[in-house]
C-alpha cells in the first residue's frame, strides 16, 4: 500500500541500550546494535567479554536487565523465546540423541503442526542442502561431529526463521572440518539470505564469514565494522591487537599529528587525537614494515637487531629489537628473503607513514 512506502524500513534486529547484570557484575554495558536484513554478523571477543550473554539475550534465553529490543520493528523485549522468530545452533551439537536425523530436523515443524507431506518435503530439501540425504535414518551417535553440526544447522533452519543465531557452532570440530564447514555455512547463508548472528572468539572465522564484525571487550562494543575496516582501521589499541597481529609501541604525542618514539620524531598523515604531552600507542602491522624505502611515500627508517627467526611455512617471522629504543617487534617476510636472516643480524626497517596508527593509552 501507499502508506507502507512512507514508513521507514525497519532493521531485522535493533538493540537499544541493552544491559545485563549478574548480581553486582555487569556482563553487558548499554549495547546498541542494528542488524540489517540478510547480514552475517559476528560477535568477536576474548573469553568472558559477554558474547554469549548478548546472543542469549537476543534469543530471550537470558532476560536483559535494561534496554529495548526490536525484531522487524516489533518490540520483543519481553517476549519469551518461543514467541521470537529465530533458529539457534550451539557449540555442543545438542541434537536429540534418541531421534533420527529426520526426526531431529522435523522437530520444529511438528511442533508447528505442519502437514505430514509438507514436513517430508521440507526435511528432504534441508537434507539436500546440507548434503546428508544418505544419513536420514541414522542417529546422532552414528554421525561425525561435522555431520552432527550440519544436522543442527538444518534443524535450526527448518521453520524458516528470520534470524539464525549461532553460538560457536564450529569450535568443537577439528581444524580441517571446521574450515570446510565454515565455507559451507557461508554459502548456505548467502544462498538462503538468512540474517545470521554468530558468536566466535576466532578472529579468522569472523574475518572470513562476517559482513560486519562486532568486536566486544568487557561487556562493551569496541568497534562495529566490515572485516576490512576492523583490520585496516581499528578504532583503538584493543581492536588493533585483538584482530590480526600488531606491533604496539609506547610513544609520546608532541603535536596534533606528530609523535616521538625515543629520540625519533614521526609525522602522521592524520590527526591522532591524543593530547600533546601524553603517552600514546603507535601501531604497525608486521607485514607493513619494509626492508627498502618505498618510492611513493614518506617512510621512517629504524634500526633493529634480529632476536629470533621463526619459520612459519609460507613466511618467516623475525622477532626484532629496535636498537635505539629497546622495543620489541615482529616483522613478517616471504620465505626466500626471511631465511637469509640470522639472530644478531642488524637491519634497517622502513615504516611507511600511511601504515602508522596512533591510539590513546600506552602499549601493553
Ligand atoms: P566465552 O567465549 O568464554 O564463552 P563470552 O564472551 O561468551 O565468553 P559470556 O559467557 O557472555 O562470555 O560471559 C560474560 C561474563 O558474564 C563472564 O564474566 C561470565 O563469568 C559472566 N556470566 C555469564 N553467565 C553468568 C551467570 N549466569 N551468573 C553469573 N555470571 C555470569
Amino acid at each position: 500500500s501507499f502508506a507502507s512506502l512512507l514508513q521507514p524500513v525497519s532493521s531485522c534486529l535493533q538493540l537499544e541500550q541493552i544491559a545485563k547484570h549478574f548480581g553486582d557484575f555487569t556482563a553487558l554495558h548499554q549495547i546498541d546494535l542494528q542488524v540489517e536484513e540478510g547480514e552475517f554478523i559476528c560477535f568477536l571477543g576474548p573469553s568472558g567479554c559477554g558474547k554469549t550473554t548478548l546472543l542469549r539475550a537476543i534469543a530471550g534465553l537470558e532476560p536483559q536487565s535494561a534496554g529495548r529490543m526490536l525484531q522487524q520493528g516489533r518490540d520483543i523485549t519481553h517476549l519469551p523465546p518461543e514467541q521470537r522468530d529465530f533458529g539457534i545452533v550451539f557449540q555442543s551439537y545438542a541434537l536429540f540423541p534418541n531421534l533420527s536425523v529426520f526426526d531431529n530436523i522435523a522437530y520444529g515443524l511438528r511442533n508447528q503442526r505442519q502437514p505430514k507431506a509438507r514436513i517430508q518435503q521440507r526435511v528432504q530439501e534441508l537434507l539436500e542442502l546440507i548434503g546428508l540425504e544418505a544419513a536420514v535414518h541414522q542417529f546422532p551417535a552414528q554421525l561425525s561431529g561435522g555431520q552432527q553440526q550440519r544436522v543442527a544447522l538444518a534443524r535450526a533452519l527448518a521453520t524458516e526463521p528470520s534470524l539464525l543465531l549461532l553460538d560457536e557452532p564450529l569450535s568443537a570440530l577439528d581444524a580441517c572440518v571446521r574450515v570446510h564447514l565454515r565455507q559451507q555455512l557461508k554459502k548456505l547463508q548467502r544462498d538462503l539470505g538468512v540474517t545470521t548472528i554468530m558468536v566466535t572468539h576466532d578472529q579468522e572465522e569472523a574475518l572470513t564469514l562476517a559482513d560486519r564484525i562486532v568486536v566486544m571487550n568487557q561487556g562493551c562494543i569496541e568497534q562495529i565494522g566490515t572485516p576490512q575496516e576492523i583490520y585496516q582501521r581499528p578504532a583503538n589499541a584493543f581492536v588493533a591487537s585483538f584482530v590480526g597481529r600488531m606491533n604496539l609501541l609506547t610513544v609520546e604525542a608532541i603535536s596534533d599529528r606528530a609523535i616521538r618514539l625515543g629520540e625519533q620524531q614521526m609525522d602522521l598523515n592524520r590527526a591522532h587525537g591524543v593530547p600533546v604531552g601524553e603517552q600514546a600507542c603507535l601501531a604497525i602491522r608486521p607485514e607493513a614494515i619494509q626492508l627498502q624505502p618505498p618510492t611513493d611515500q614518506v617512510a621512517y627508517r629504524l634500526q633493529a637487531r634480529v632476536n629470533e627467526v621463526e619459520f612459519l611455512g609460507a613466511f618467516v617471522r623475525l622477532h626484532l629489537v629496535l636498537t635505539q629504543h629497546q622495543a620489541e617487534l615482529q616483522f613478517d617476510l616471504p620465505l626466500g628473503v626471511g631465511c637469509t636472516f640470522q639472530p644478531q643480524t642488524r637491519l634497517d626497517l622502513y615504516w611507511p607513514q600511511d601504515q602508522l596508527q596512533v591510539f590513546a593509552g600506552e602499549a601493553r
